[in-house]
């Protein structure tokens, strides 16, 4: 199957709200242009060097959507704001501070996902739930960020129930935090090659595909 017929296959089976994001890390520019040429216009890469770079080569297409899905270092957060419209991998209030203040300068601000954890796994960044809550009051001050909603990565390893159920416990959390603040959570990024159905089940508003589009990666 070409790059285009597995888009379209998968395409055919989302429902509309849901915006498919082609995970492109390791998979090479002329693979994307590919995509790109299938319709794809949303893009998620996860590290900065590697994503610039693949920039550079497609600058010639001007409508792509640039998403960051992997973990940021603060010292990096100015250049990835340069250069993606969406960062889903908001993972500590430093990091979204750091962000706050970069944004302020800006004519276009970022849009954010906050990274949670909703099961306990030592193998990934972000808040747990308990940490969101009482981070609550100063994410709510940052209102130069455009905060959309909640990224979530489950540990490996479960079973189809308790997918579903993580994934519900995220939507669950987002409306939570929506009437318990000012922000106005709506996107809930979530779902990738192996679980994005049971996620789009639970209201996932954006998935995150590599494997499924693109193949196996090499790690
Ligand atoms: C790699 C990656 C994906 C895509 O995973 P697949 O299983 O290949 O679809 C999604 N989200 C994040 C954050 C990733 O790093």
């Amino acid at each position: 199957m070409t790059i285009a017929q597995r888009i379209n296959q998968i395409r055919q089976h989302l429902p509309s709200h849901v915006r498919l994001i082609a995970v492109t890390k390791q998979v090479s520019p002329d693979i994307m242009r590919q995509a790109y040429q299938a319709g794809i216009r949303d893009f998620g890469e996860n590290r900065l060097q590697e994503a610039l770079s693949k920039q550079e080569h497609l600058q010639d297409l001007p409508d792509i959507c640039w998403h960051f899905i992997g973990h940021l270092q603060t010292n990096k957060a100015k250049k990835v704001l340069d250069s993606f419209q969406w960062i889903h991998s908001v993972d500590s209030l430093s990091l979204l501070q750091r962000l706050e203040g970069y944004s302020v300068e800006l004519s276009n601000p970022p849009q954010v996902c906050l990274q949670v954890k909703v099961l306990p796994d030592p193998n990934k960044y972000g808040w747990t739930i308990p940490e969101l809550l009482q981070d609550l009051p100063r994410i709510e001050q940052c209102t130069q960020v455009k905060i959309q909603g909640l990224m979530t990565i489950l540990p490996w390893g479960l079973d189809e129930t308790e997918t579903l159920k993580a994934f519900e416990t995220t939507r669950d959390l987002a409306q939570e935090l929506n009437e318990r603040s000012q922000l106005q959570l709506r996107e809930l990024s979530m779902g990738m090659s192996g679980d994005y159905h049971l996620a789009i089940k639970a209201g996932a508003t954006m998935i995150r595909l590599g494997t499924i589009l693109f193949g196996e990666r090499l790690k």
